[in-house]
């Protein structure tokens, strides 16, 4: 998996009840930025420009993104 990013959209686009934290897989370097992008979850598609890009996690998490995590940590034997 591509190396992932956290984003909310900013005031406005959205009511203030749906701006989730989403995950979003970023473009490989060098290549060009989508016009859209569409969080892990497929049930957000924002432009570029919509976005609040968060360096730590922030406001309230899109729970379907962060099942689908990329897990950094090795999974130990009988965890889930
Ligand atoms: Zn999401």
């Amino acid at each position: 998996m591509r190396e992932t990013f956290t984003a909310r959209p900013l005031p406005g686009i959205a009511d203030e009840s749906k701006r989730l934290t989403h995950l979003f897989e970023a473009p490989p370097a060098g290549a060009p930025i989508p016009e859209r992008i569409t969080a892990l979850c497929n049930s957000a598609e924002f432009g570029y420009s919509e976005l609040e890009l968060l360096t730590v996690l922030r406001g309230m998490p899109c729970f379907a993104c962060l099942h689908k995590t990329p897990r950094s940590v090795p999974q130990v034997a009988g965890t889930p």
